[in-house]
């Protein structure tokens, strides 16, 4: 094993940069591998390109004989661009993506061939999909689903394969995947914000909600990577000392990218221009080996499906560049952990953000009443926002010591919460002409000048306003953002239409002019919703305390984040809106707790493995060599061997102590498994791996580390953090 460390050291020291070709504009490339509108004037009639249009704008259904002249005309277009075949790509509950390909080509039974691609398999393809996570929906007899288009997110080419965005259901109906209750939560939210929209702008008919994603990674060479069996198998380090420097000296944030990083970069946006993602940033992160990149913002479905995208893109590109991507939450003990900030607004039809302050009352009023509304929903559904970014890789940073907490709360920022402050002592019932004039003249219209200059930021809120839109921090790097994203769009959906409610009500029944009606039901939101706001640090131990008294939820646990998934009032809120029934919502449940139970299993394993047979054999091996050492010693000193072999004897004790130790870890680890194994349900198993299998983990590895620093580095065989987190 040993040799396998030096061996990936040396391959990596010998590394070059590997060199690669750019555009001088980027302009010049992007969305050439996308079958987006200038494509679709190309290759499409009128006829069938207005109706694609419609499904895109409008959602409305696609004639059968259009489908047909819409996929031979996608064939063209993608033969053209060298694709030999094409696949429905969707989302299954797995967590990536999913492709099967099939060729264009088709014999035609006469000895010759041609290449088809009919309207049908456009439309619809039936996946062998029996071995996709289902919750028990789909009977596995049966085990029957199908993809169906989705064209609202265009095509596109990957490698030689044309590539269909597809949503994946049960022949029942039900989703078997992520893209189909996040296309229902944004018809829900575009129905609810553009009543509300209506109210201050008559010609707004769609209201998009848009995300703008932040990815966080790490690299590490590709040889140094596949020498260590837990970053193969559990995508983390299970083990390994603490380098001497790490991230300190905070050196690495935004500091020169490397050759070889850069050069990797590089090329990565390149495929991304092709593949119509618009990358724009890309910056060192804090810890060493770790960087950043982020788009601009699109509509949430379609950026999605790129972040989605992207990461199966940074994978390939990876390889070209001998690198391995850690896409996982928290890669390395010790040092900061990977998220992927969801950046989130609301534009209209009309081109308005609907989250940015304006340049008259009248539209502050309305950035107020989006503004508001989202906290109010936030506050209302707190514990179920933290639920849809639980996952065991993420219980890593939520809470730890450099990630937002597990508690979910909103800063707003000290000029917005004066704002929010003076608007609470707006009087109940109808307002003085005096009163109005002076909200608008000094609160409401204050915003946009308040805007500009209000740089306080704070970085270790969950959930933060910046300035024209929230940003969700919590959401893991692994992450489909799929599931916050509904989640919000939800939980925003539902309070809109409620407010809608109590604002006619207020007009109808009180006789109140509109915005008096607007300005009572934010006052009354705002107190309702105040718990929720805070300012503070998120990452100390007061504000843990007071989030308690506040009656916040504050689970860090995965199984213990998931139970409110299928809680009655979760179930309610979204088969009211028609996102998800009850049982899409318990399938979903169920796969996320065995997908963590089985996560903690891997991992569990997997350090059984390293530390016996690999820790273990190699501290015996060194112990042996100080055996040896004080066996000669006592041969040349005789009784007195103990004055010159003080020193190994108790390195001898220290190492036995250490196996020891870890032995019995091990054998216990293994019992509390096969104990959690023979549990059937699959919430109370996940529990059983959270709370009786993963304790082992820190105390394996506290005396494996220990052994590193003890043992002789040429004998070592894990490849070392300092190794692993500062060559190229
Ligand atoms: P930072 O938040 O670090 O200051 P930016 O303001 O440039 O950085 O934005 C970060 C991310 O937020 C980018 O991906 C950007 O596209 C996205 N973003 C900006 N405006 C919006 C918006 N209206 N809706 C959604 N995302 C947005
Ligand atoms: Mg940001």
């Amino acid at each position: 094993m040993s040799t396998l460390r030096f061996q990936a050291l040396k391959k990596t020291l010998n590394r070059k940069p590997v060199e690669v070709k750019e555009p001088a504009r980027r302009s010049e490339i992007f969305g050439k591998n996308v079958f987006n509108e200038p494509a679709m004037r190309q290759y499409l009639t009128k006829d069938s390109y207005n109706s694609v249009m419609d499904a895109i704008e409008n959602g409305s259904k696609i004639d059968r004989n259009l489908a047909d002249h819409i996929s031979t005309g996608m064939k063209e277009w993608a033969i053209s661009k060298g694709a030999t075949h094409y696949t429905h790509w969707f989302q299954p509950l797995t967590g990536s993506t999913a492709e099967k390909h099939d060729a264009f080509f088709e014999p035609t039974g006469n000895g010759s061939a041609i290449e088809k691609f009919g309207g049908g398999s456009l439309v619809q393809q039936e996946p062998d999909a029996s071995s996709f996570p289902n919750g028990g929906i789909r009977n596995t007899f049966e085990a029957r689903g199908y993809t169906a288009w989705d064209p609202t997110s265009p095509a596109f080419i990957l490698g030689t394969t044309l590539c269909i965005p597809t949503v994946f259901v049960s022949y029942t109906g039900e989703a078997l995947d992520y893209k189909v209750p996040l296309l229902r939560s944004l018809q829900a939210l575009d129905n609810a914000a553009t009543e509300v929209a209506k109210y201050f702008d008559k010609k707004v008919t769609k209201v998009n909600a848009t995300l703008g994603w932040e990815q966080e990674y790490f690299l590490v060479d590709a040889a140094l990577a596949a020498s260590r069996p837990d970053l193969v198998l559990a995508e983390r380090t299970l083990l390994g000392h603490a380098p001497a420097k790490g991230q300190q000296l905070d050196d690495h944030y935004f500091g020169s990218i490397p050759t070889r990083v850069i050069n990797y970069m590089r090329d990565l946006e390149t495929e991304c221009m092709l593949l119509g993602i618009p990358v724009k940033t890309r910056h060192n992160e804090v810890a060493p080996n770790q960087f950043e990149l982020a788009p601009i913002f699109e509509e949430v479905n379609l950026a999605v499906d790129h972040n989605l995208l992207l990461m199966d893109v940074m994978d390939k590109v990876a390889e070209r560049h001998h690198l391995k991507v850690l896409f996982h939450e928290k890669p390395f003990a010790g040092v900061n952990g990977s998220g992927k900030h969801n950046n989130w607004s609301l534009a209209t039809n009309t081109g308005v953000n609907l989250l940015s302050p304006g340049s008259t009352p009248m539209k502050n009023l309305q950035f107020l009443t989006f503004f508001v509304n989202t906290i109010k929903a936030v506050y209302d559904n707190e514990e179920l926002i933290r639920s849809s970014i639980a996952s065991a890789s993420n219980d890593h940073r939520l809470g730890a010591n450099e990630a937002p907490p597990a508690i979910i709360s909103v800063f707003i920022g000290s000029q917005l919460t004066k704002v929010l402050d003076e608007l609470e002592k707006v009087t109940d019932g109808k307002l003085s002409p005096q009163e109005k004039t002076d909200l608008k003249l000094n609160v409401v219209g204050k915003i946009p000048e308040i805007l500009l200059d209000n740089t306080d930021r704070n970085r270790t809120s969950p959930f933060a306003f910046t300035g024209n839109k929230f940003e969700l921090r919590a959401v893991g790097s692994t992450a489909n953002c799929s599931n916050p994203m509904t989640v919000l769009n939800a939980a925003v959906a539902k309070q809109l239409q409620d407010f809608k409610v109590e604002v006619d009500k207020l007009v109808k029944d009180k006789k109140m002019k509109k915005d008096d009606a607007i300005f009572n039901v934010l006052r009354d939101y705002i107190k309702k919703s105040k718990k929720i706001r805070f300012e503070g640090d998120g990452y100390g131990e007061a504000w843990e305390k007071e989030a308690k008294k506040r009656g916040l939820s504050n689970n860090k646990k995965t199984p213990e984040a998931l139970k409110v998934k299928i809680a009655d009032k979760t179930i309610k809120l979204f088969e009211d809106l028609g996102v998800m029934n009850r049982v899409e919502m318990e399938a979903r449940h169920e796969i996320e707790v065995e997908e963590y139970a089985m996560h903690i299993q891997i991992e569990g394993r997997v350090l059984g493995d390293i530390a016996r047979n690999h820790v273990i054999p190699t501290a015996i091996r060194y112990q042996n060599i100080l055996i040896k050492n004080v066996q000669g010693l006592k041969e040349i000193y005789g009784n007195d061997f103990k004055k010159h072999a003080g020193e190994q004897l108790s390195i001898i004790e220290e190492i036995s102590s250490h196996i020891e130790k870890i032995n019995k870890g091990i054998t216990e680890m293994i019992d509390a498994r096969r104990e959690a194994n023979k549990i059937e349900g699959a919430e109370e198993k996940a529990f059983a791996y959270c709370d009786k299998v993963r304790p082992y983990f820190d105390e394996i590895r506290y005396h494996c580390d220990k052994l590193e620093i003890l043992v002789d580095d040429e004998l070592w065989p894990i490849t070392k953090y300092r190794e692993l987190l500062f060559t190229y």
